[in-house]
């Protein structure tokens, strides 16, 4: 994804951080190496590839006439959000064995698996009653610290009375019970970015799954934020403390189920890769101050 020129263009940054990657380092140390440090590619997932199509629908539906946006309008977007894209990352045809002889997931069970999702949207808003503020919008903040925050937020609604409320739209199930407040991490590190960088506090915090129509709904206060701020700074310095020991230790849980990494994972008899060379200080300075270099950790939020 395309990002823009920053308001910290040219700051001394000591790295950066996006929910998805601090999430990564929360979840297992050594994935995050092996996606962020070794950046190893990896196989796109039919249930990760339909979260990229219903966000894309869901951005787009918000370009039609209030009145258009209808169940039926939204389903006949399916086939062209996936057109787009599957134009843009091509290699994503092989996941359905479109451009070899290998047997993959049907893709006509897979668009009705978005179609699906789609219907779990509707039975939670009426989009025709909404006009969004802001849709998939590039957020960052630069902490006292230096480290720059920064993703994507799928949606900032303004109400008449200036509240704001963040929503991220999430195409699995909802969490089991206790699981709500990890589940809201991504939210508190957005509100987190918006209050530093706007001065308002989100009103309300939004998760919306489509998996089983479901809203997790949440009230962040200043205390909650500033804990938000305290967590991550942690987390980014013992991702510093493991860039420097060079210690990524597996965490085998819940993550293994959809890692990438099974065949280089101790926890799974195998051995990672060589550390690739430590890479030099963050860039600071030119519109992307962390843009290459194993110390970004940034990634899309989806
Ligand atoms: S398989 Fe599990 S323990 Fe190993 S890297 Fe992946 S998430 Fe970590």
């Amino acid at each position: 994804m395309e990002e823009a020129a920053t308001p910290v263009d040219g700051e001394h940054v000591v790295g950066a951080l996006s929910p998805s990657r601090a999430g990564d380092f929360r979840a297992c140390p050594l994935q995050y190496r092996l996606r962020t440090i070794d950046r190893l590619p990896e196989q796109p997932s039919p249930a990760a590839v339909r979260g990229t199509v219903v966000h894309k629908l869901l951005q787009d539906l918000f370009d039609l006439p209030a009145a258009e946006r209808t169940p039926d309008r939204a389903e006949g977007m399916v086939q062209t959000a996936w057109e787009l894209v599957v134009d843009a990352e091509p290699e994503l045809a092989t996941m359905f064995g479109l451009n070899s002889a290998d047997d993959g997931p049907d893709i006509a069970d897979w668009l009705t698996s978005c179609r699906e999702a789609l219907r779990g949207y509707f039975d939670l808003e009426d989009p025709r009653r909404l006009e969004p503020a802001e849709r998939e919008v590039y957020v960052e903040a630069l902490l006292e610290s230096r480290l720059l925050l920064r993703g994507f937020v799928d949606r900032i609604d303004i109400a008449r009375d200036g509240s704001v409320r963040v929503v991220d739209y999430k195409t699995g199930r909802s969490p089991g019970v206790g699981y709500e407040s990890k589940a809201l991490f991504q939210l508190r590190f957005y509100a987190l970015v918006l209050w530093r960088t706007r001065g308002v506090l989100p009103t309300v915090l939004q998760l919306i799954y489509l998996g089983d129509s479901q809203v997790i709904s949440y009230r962040p206060d200043e205390h909650d934020l500033r804990a938000t701020e305290r967590l991550v700074e942690a987390l980014w310095r013992a991702i510093d403390e493991a860039r420097s020991t060079g210690e990524w230790l597996p965490n085998p849980g819940f993550a293994c189920a959809r890692c990438s990494f099974q065949h280089l994972c101790p926890a799974f008899g195998n051995v990672p890769p060589p550390l690739p060379e430590t890479p030099g200080p963050v860039s600071t300075t030119g519109t992307s101050p962390v843009t290459s270099g194993a110390a970004q950790g940034t990634g899309s939020s989806g």
